[in-house]
């Protein structure tokens, strides 16, 4: 027999979202774990997709995006943002967020290397960083009155002379933390004499609230020259299916992620890219007004969650809610979470999982992405609880 392979992720199993999404559909209950939403992308985008299914768009796009898409993103970038991207030199369609994270990480980092991630941390970034040799830094979020907040004392600290990357995800998936500009005027000013690159995820950029815009690294100068900005058309145009997300970066940065592109996926879905560059010059009220969408179904839910046992602060950003859940147990989040699925019918996220120590406390992540019926019956479970 064949010697047991000696794992390179001895530590990584099978992702929370895949695990809970799995037990959701086997027992049927309300599927409020995973982030994806319970409606359709726009007509208009979909008939774009058809029509170039059915009109020779078919083989392999340019390795680094089709220059119609990469136009089109330039524009979204320079109208919301307000930098104007060379697209032929630092823009790269992905394969999703989850490719351009990969190929960024991949790009970036080598063995002996540290890297800064901010617990609760996406789940994604960590077994990219150790299949490169390197190493997460984990620097817990502070939580004031039930909000999570970054406390950069401690991300300061956490700079040494190993660190090559620091890994940013606002708009804040699981929390819904925002960084406003002050936050990256911070980041500036720490990393301002250190090589440290910044690779920023931002997959939530038009998902904001209370009339607060997002503020990007790709707004700030200074931060700009160190990093990579990822994101991705999945939350955007409610098609999380599609995969199709983009990096941003500048050149010499660019160079590097494309030579990692290129053999990891080479090229990205030919006719989602013609359909998402037609879509995005012909109707951006879409995702302008996706913050006011969203917002809407915060508010539904939070109002329902009301009379409940749940505590819990309305999310800044993002389509979750995070709600404390001690009135109601002092089980870990992953037993509760298991539980409420299994016996009420209702499956969330676990906050812990996202963390090296579990100082998220008893929290769970409610994914609010879904018509307003099923928000409903959600809450219902969730106030008899
Ligand atoms: N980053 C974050 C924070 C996410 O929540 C997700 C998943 N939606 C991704 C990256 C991956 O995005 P994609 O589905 O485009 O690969
Ligand atoms: N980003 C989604 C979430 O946070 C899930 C993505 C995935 O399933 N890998 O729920």
């Amino acid at each position: 027999m064949h010697k047991t392979l000696d794992s390179k992720l001895p530590h990584v199993g099978t992702t929370i979202f895949s695990v809970m999404s799995r037990l959701a559909e086997e027992t049927g209950a309300i599927n409020l774990s995973q982030g994806f939403p319970s409606f359709e992308p726009p007509d208009a985008l979909l008939e774009r997709f058809e029509h170039y299914l059915t009109h020779g768009a078919n083989q392999y796009a340019p390795m680094s995006g089709v220059p119609s898409l990469l136009r089109a993103i330039a524009n979204k970038t320079f109208r919301t943002q307000g930098r104007s991207l060379d697209t032929e030199n630092e823009l790269t369609v992905s394969t999703g967020a989850t490719e351009g994270l990969f190929s960024a990480i991949t790009a970036l980092i080598r063995p002996g290397d540290e890297v800064i991630v901010l617990d609760p941390a996406y789940d994604a970034y960590e077994p990219a960083i150790e299949l490169s040799g390197g190493r997460a830094v984990h620097v817990p979020l502070a939580i004031h009155d039930d909000e999570f907040v970054v406390d950069w004392q401690p991300v300061a600290d956490a700079v040494s002379p190993k660190t090559r990357a620091i890994v940013l995800n606002f708009p804040h998936n699981p929390t819904g933390a925002v960084i406003g500009r002050d936050g990256l005027d911070t980041l500036a000013s720490l990393l301002r004499d250190t090589d440290v690159y910044v690779i920023s995820d931002e997959v939530y950029e038009h998902i904001v609230f209370d009339d607060v815009l997002h503020d990007s690294v790709l707004s700030h100068d200074e931060l700009w020259e160190r990093s990579i900005v990822i994101s991705s058309f999945g939350k955007t145009f409610h098609a999380t299916g599609w995969k199709v997300g983009y990096a941003a970066a500048p050149a010499h940065l660019t160079t590097e992620f494309r030579k990692v592109h290129q053999f990891t996926t080479f090229a990205v879905n030919t006719p989602a890219q013609f359909a998402l560059a037609d879509y995005l010059e012909s109707d951006p009220a879409f995702y302008l007004a996706l913050s006011g969408f969203y917002q809407q179904k915060r508010d539904l839910f939070c109002d329902l969650l009301e009379p409940s046992r749940l505590r819990l602060r309305p999310s800044r950003s993002t389509f979750f809610q995070v709600a404390d859940y001690s009135e109601i147990s002092d089980q870990p989040d992953v037993e509760v979470a298991e539980q409420w699925t299994t016996d009420n019918g209702i499956a969330t996220i676990p906050l812990s999982v996202f963390c090296e120590t579990p100082f998220s406390g008893h929290r769970l992540r409610f994914c609010f992405a879904k018509d307003d019926e099923t928000l409903t019956r959600a809450a219902e479970i969730l106030c008899e609880l």
